[in-house]
């Protein structure tokens, strides 16, 4: 077998010490069907997983995961619209109550957003998404260091695709009739804090 040796130790101890305990859960999770009340998306970055940042289990929360967290616009042209798939799927079909985008410090694909570097041929056009919102940041903070403009950024673009999210036609219905909540969240992978976006798009710390 050329299974990784990381996954194969993996897969063994979750059987033996988290299988044997949620056997039941998930039997009734595979016959009742998953019933998540909340959709995460997230970024790929391998330092924040959802499910381990809030303590989730199986069938808890739906989770997309991209580069740098975004989420698009809504779009009918042709292409493999991925994030756009999960978000129906969980509004549509599953009936999730709230959407979380949730941030993190030191993102790959916001420090490509702010890079002069050429990005990659696939992440450059995906992370072109928010290139008006990091103009207005570079423009509005002359003279700010990198580390600045960088978690500016990552702020900053959690409210872009919280405005992303309500140009779904779908989404926009259920936020004005009280179905659907969105969120902003962002997670400093050092300290392990959590900032929580309140309306008026400042983040407070989560105690
Ligand atoms: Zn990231």
């Amino acid at each position: 077998m050329t299974i990784p040796d990381l996954l194969l130790d993996g897969y063994r101890q979750f059987r033996e010490e988290h299988l044997a305990e949620q056997a039941a859960l998930y039997r009734n999770l595979s016959k009742m069907g998953q019933s998540p009340s909340v959709m995460m998306i997230a970024c790929a970055d391998s330092r924040v997983d959802p499910a381990t940042i809030f303590n989730a289990g199986p069938g808890q929360l739906f989770v997309v995961r991209n580069v740098a967290n975004l989420a698009p616009p809504f779009e009918e042209n042709g292409g493999y619209h991925g994030t756009s798939a999960a978000i129906e799927f969980a509004v549509e079909n599953l009936g999730v109550q709230d959407i979380v985008i949730m941030g993190h410090g030191q993102c790959g694909g916001i420090a490509a957003s702010l890079s002069s570097r050429p990005a990659g041929k696939f992440i450059a056009p995906w992370v072109d998404m928010i290139s008006g919102t990091r103009d207005a940041i570079v423009r509005d903070n002359p003279g700010a260091d990198s580390a600045t403009l960088q978690q500016t950024l990552e702020l900053a673009a959690i409210g872009h695709s919280l405005q992303n999210l309500l140009s779904f036609p779908f989404i926009k219905a259920a936020v004005d009739t009280g179905r659907l909540r969105l969120h902003g969240s962002w997670f400093a992978i050092a300290s392990g804090e959590l900032r929580w976006r309140s309306p008026d798009g400042k983040f407070q710390k989560i105690v």
